[in-house]
């Protein structure tokens, strides 16, 4: 299996429309806003156009065999990723008289999987007019997560490379992240106290969800370990189910400050926890990482990247925070009119011309 091309996950040819996926999700307050889009997935996904809503013309069209071969190789490519999980209508947009439909759609689970984005044409009738399939080769999340702490931390362990994140190489772990918040001399905590976990100057600090979506773990019964001397696993913390395949996870939370249980539906900001030090942890911190949540197996992690983040004081629209960085969330989450959802002109796009 091919690495990450990070590079994907921010200007390729899928991140636009996730922007706009995830602003209709959230809209739609659930994280699998489903469509009227299915059967158009359906045809694309069994390889075969006859379930597609096409006027006469272009359903004797379909039948000289070019478009028909077309379908049959997208469905073999779509069949190898897995059964579609979930597609979100993105967003309309007109383009003289006709009206574009791009939505994006993810198929199958774990390292095989694949976001793709679809665009669906009409030229002013009920009936598609053309339908463009854009294949990302990696998987890169759907879903657009906010910091999920307030002020300012310091990346202890963050990023692609093993060298800059000791997480890497442990299963959904290679892109986590270790949150701390350190004072205007680096330090942790004040030196001039005894160093318990709570004087650290990241415990107690709010944790919230970053993205929507359903609890799937919950753990919240752990003490917290004095600082030094980590315990085992992650200690209190929960898992977030964002949909699409994507499941987020935060450690190491203070004893009894989870507020959520499992099968809670939460929102973006919504309050999960407080950070603490319980768990595999030498001091108090926020864990955090994002996996296709299937486990033990391999390459399962997913790019943690982050929308609206000041990094060392430079605003990034989508960044995946690395070691040594010093980020800041937006204090709002507003946003300006959003840029076209357009794809790269030189994305592998499989135009099917109906
Ligand atoms: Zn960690």
């Amino acid at each position: 299996l091919l690495p990450f091309n990070l590079a994907c996950a921010g200007t390729g040819t899928v991140s636009d429309p996730e922007h706009w996926v995830s602003r209709a999700r959230r809209d739609a307050g659930r994280p699998d806003a489903h469509s009227d889009l299915a059967p158009v997935l359906d045809a694309l996904w069994l390889g075969d156009p006859r379930g597609l809503p096409l006027g006469d013309v272009r359903e004797r069209a379909i039948e000289d065999g070019h478009t028909r071969r077309r379908f049959a190789e997208v469905g073999q490519r779509l069949r190898e990723h897995g059964p579609l999980l979930g597609i979100a209508a993105a967003r309309q947009q007109s383009e003289g008289a006709w009206t574009w439909t791009i939505a994006v759609a993810v198929f199958g689970r774990g390292p095989q999987s694949a976001t793709v984005v679809v665009r669906l044409g009409h030229d002013g009738g009920e009936h598609l007019a053309r339908l463009v399939v854009l294949e990302p080769h990696q998987r890169v999340p759907v879903n657009r997560f906010i910091l999920p702490v307030a002020g300012t931390w310091d990346v202890l362990q963050g990023g692609t490379r093993p060298e800059d994140n000791q997480h890497h190489g442990h299963p959904e772990q290679d892109f986590a992240l270790d949150l701390v918040v350190r004072d205007e001399h680096g330090h942790v905590r004040p030196l001039d106290e005894p160093n318990t976990a709570s004087a650290h100057f990241a415990y107690g600090a709010v944790v919230r969800a970053p993205a929507p979506g359903t609890v799937v773990k919950v753990v919240s019964d752990q003490p917290d370990r004095a600082p030094g001397d980590p315990g085992t696993g992650g200690g209190n913390g929960v898992v977030i189910d964002h949909g699409f395949g994507e499941f987020g996870a935060m450690w190491h939370f203070a004893p009894e400050s989870v507020g959520v249980q499992v099968g809670d539906a939460v929102t973006t900001g919504q309050p999960l926890g407080r950070v603490g030090n319980s768990g595999a942890t030498t001091l108090p911190h926020l864990h955090w990482h994002l996996s296709t949540g299937d486990g033990d197996t391999p390459r399962n992690a997913l790019p943690l990247v982050i929308d609206d983040l000041a990094v060392d004081g430079h605003a990034r629209r989508r960044h995946l925070p690395r070691r040594d960085e010093r980020i800041r969330g937006a204090v709002h989450h507003t946003r300006a009119p959003g840029r076209e959802a357009h794809a790269d002109d030189d994305s592998p796009a499989v135009w099917l011309d109906l």
